[in-house]
């Protein structure tokens, strides 16, 4: 599991996330869930090893991993903006997880076919980036996520740019896939619905404070706060 303990991170004198302290289990599906400016992006790269907290601790498997960077702790990340190469095409783009982990020839083109499969763009697997629409750039991000099936899975609003329809059909997906390959996923959203129809729990975080963590029953039933009450009783 991934704990977060009593983690602050000040940019000057702002505090963008304040004594932050939460627990994910192994496999577990958790949504961090606040509005916008909230601290959602914060907590996340923190987690993935972007950004370091100014006091507490990050703890993986108990142990502490504050220092350790992005590349060594192995998630998967899929960032609030697409960050794909450019120069690559759909399946190089996807492929290059793969690449830097040694693997070669037809497991990387099994494993890229399967993961674009999964977000239904096998069809633009020569396409570069820049002849893609924001969405379709944002399902090639989260197929380099999946492919190499990492033990945590940190998404960042990665249905953020998809239509209604598409952005249904991918929760469903991301649903089974997590339910597949058993990896522990944290998922940011603004979107209260999204976060309580996918996630076993949610994290509702405001101004910088964690305001509660519970099942999406737990958040309707007994709201730690006003807050909480008003969030997830708003429908989009
Ligand atoms: P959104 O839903 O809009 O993506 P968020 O919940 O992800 O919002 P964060 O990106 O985590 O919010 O930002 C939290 C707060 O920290 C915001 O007020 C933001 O302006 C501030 N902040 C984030 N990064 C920096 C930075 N590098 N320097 C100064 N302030 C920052
Ligand atoms: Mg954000």
């Amino acid at each position: 599991g991934v704990s977060v303990a009593n983690v602050s991170k000040s940019y000057g004198a702002f505090k963008a996330l304040d004594d932050v302290s939460l627990t994910v289990e192994p496999g577990e599906f958790v949504a961090l869930l606040g509005p916008s400016g909230s601290g959602k992006s914060t907590l996340l790269m923190m987690i993935a090893g972007f950004e370091t907290p100014s006091s507490g601790d990050l703890l993986v498997k108990g142990v502490r991993v504050n220092d350790q960077p992005a590349y060594k702790r192995g998630f998967g990340v899929v960032f609030q903006r697409y960050a794909l190469f450019p120069h690559m095409t759909v399946a190089e783009n996807v492929a290059y997880p793969l690449f830097r982990r040694g693997l070669r020839g037809k497991e990387v083109e099994a494993e890229v076919a399967k993961a674009l499969d999964l977000v239904a763009l096998g069809a633009l697997r020569s396409r570069l980036p820049a002849q893609l629409s924001g969405g379709q750039q944002q399902r090639v991000a989260l197929a380099r996520a999946l492919v190499f099936k990492p033990p945590l899975l940190l998404m960042d609003e990665p249905l953020g740019a998809l239509d209604r329809k598409l952005r249904q059909q991918l929760q469903l997906e991301i649903k089974q896939i997590h339910r597949q390959i058993g990896s522990t996923i944290i998922f940011v959203t603004h979107d209260q619905e999204e976060a309580l129809s996918m996630a076993d729990r949610v994290a509702v975080l405001e101004g910088g404070r964690l305001q509660q963590f519970g099942s999406p029953r737990d958040l309707y039933e007994s709201p730690a706060s006003a807050f909480v009450a008003d969030f997830i009783g708003e429908t989009s």
